[in-house]
């Protein structure tokens, strides 16, 4: 027996809303005065232990039991392709992969989808920690599809069997592991910043943020297999490449059922807001609410292109219809971990941080002395942003002249 299901009992429940702030995830709200479990609840039982009328249970029910876990071994990532490209990810998840391996005393394969030529890659994989890549290779393939895609990939687990199954926390990771975890019936935790093996049990550790931030949760699947994790780019460092490593490449023989097939991607075509590639960039400098306009943004734009910088930003100049989304740093915008990050006007509220705090070196600019921010920075500069990095400007072009 196994927990299927929360359960509201509607006579206990007086809409005081405890399980609603409680709720981690947002997945419970009091409408019309009585509580309502959203699709996101996680069954993690915060709300029933916090509820003071005993208005919520959790309701228990048959589960699905893994007749044979020792039949699960070794780790797999997932090895992301966009539009033919090995992306970064894909280095970072071996990375990851190849540490949890070794902990655990099995090997790393890494699971290669895409269309003709695909196998390409593979050599790539396996010099960067691989022991095998499985290739699986099909023109319809070409572009990203998460419909074939997991299917693809779930065909392949179940015959490989690994026991851990990781990949980026990308638009094209969210999109494709929790089909695959939902598809085999097994558990997925989203997003983490850090994986690791419990010497005990053999279990992954899998810890991200929660609670805004504020904690870190670790969370096991313990009963299923394989233990799905995505990981959020940037967060995890891309080992250096051994070019004399050795490994096995294995075709793994898919032809989609042409039934299956209910989309067809004619052209992918980016769009002017995915060329904002804070992800890779090797330095960002990011403006705030300090900044004080969507005109005060030019002087961070200038320092960017003197140093060939990514232009980021924090949710208040974003909220503030000053800079556009795509330039968001942190929990609800983009994780980033360049070699340099510049953050002017910035005070470094938690919520950012957690997107920026793996960078190598941080400049913080504020002209508060007790902001956050300065808490975290290599280098600090108590000032006004509009004199500092004017002055700065001056002084990188004097010394690149
Ligand atoms: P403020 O906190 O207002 O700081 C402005 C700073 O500028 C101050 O420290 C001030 O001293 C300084 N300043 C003012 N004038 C100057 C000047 N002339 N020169 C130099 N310094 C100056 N925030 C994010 O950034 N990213 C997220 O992804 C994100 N996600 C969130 C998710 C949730 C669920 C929640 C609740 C919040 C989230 N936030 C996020 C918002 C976050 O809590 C902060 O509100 C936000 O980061 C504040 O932005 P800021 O530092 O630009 O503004």
């Amino acid at each position: 027996m196994g927990l299927i299901g929360l359960v509201v009992v509607e006579e206990n429940c007086t809409g005081c809303g405890v399980c609603e702030t409680t709720c981690p995830f947002g997945a419970i709200q009091v409408i019309d005065g009585v509580a309502k479990v959203l699709d996101n609840c996680t069954l993690c039982g915060t709300c029933v232990d916090a509820c003071p009328f005993e208005a919520l249970i959790m309701k228990s029910g048959e589960k699905k039991e893994i007749a044979d876990k020792t039949a699960y071994k070794g780790i797999m990532t997932y090895a992301e392709v966009d539009e033919g490209q090995l992306s970064h990810v894909a280095l970072e998840m071996l990375s990851v992969g190849r540490d949890l391996a070794d902990k655990r005393g099995t090997s790393l394969s890494a699971l290669l989808i895409g269309g003709e030529g695909v196998k390409e890659h593979a050599e790539k994989l396996i010099k960067h920690g691989a022991d095998r890549v499985f290739v699986i290779e099909h023109k319809e393939l070409s572009h990203f599809n998460d419909e074939l895609y997991a299917e693809a990939a779930v065909k392949l687990i179940n015959d490989k069997k690994p026991e851990i199954f990781i990949g980026g926390a990308t638009a094209q990771g969210r999109a494709l592991l929790p089909r695959i975890s939902a598809t085999i019936k097994t558990g997925l935790t989203a997003d983490c910043t850090e994986l690791t093996i419990d010497p005990e049990t053999g279990n992954l550790m899998q810890t991200r943020p929660a609670f805004g931030g504020n904690i870190m949760a670790t969370i096991l699947t313990p009963d299923n297999r394989p233990q799905i994790a995505t990981i959020r780019p940037r967060v995890m460092k891309v080992s250096s490449e051994d070019p004399d490593r050795k490994g096995e490449v294995e075709i793994f023989p898919y032809s989609p059922d042409a039934s299956r097939i209910l989309k067809v991607i004619k052209k992918a075509i980016v769009m002017e807001e995915d060329k904002v590639n804070l992800q890779d960039a090797e330095i960002i400098v990011s403006g705030g609410r300090g900044v004080g306009g969507k005109e005060g943004f030019s002087v961070i734009y200038s320092l960017a292109k003197e140093l060939g910088a990514a232009v980021g930003a924090s949710r208040a100049a974003v909220d503030a219809g000053w800079i556009p989304y795509a330039h968001q740093v942190g929990q609800t915008g983009t994780t980033v971990s360049p070699k340099l990050y510049i953050a002017a006007g910035i005070s470094g509220a938690i919520q950012h941080q957690v997107g920026m705090r793996s960078s190598d070196v941080i400049i913080a600019i504020n002209t508060d002395p007790d902001a956050p921010i300065f808490d975290i920075a290599t280098y600090g500069f108590v000032a006004d942003l509009h004199k500092i990095i004017p002055s700065l400007l001056a002084e990188i072009k004097k010394l690149k002249s």
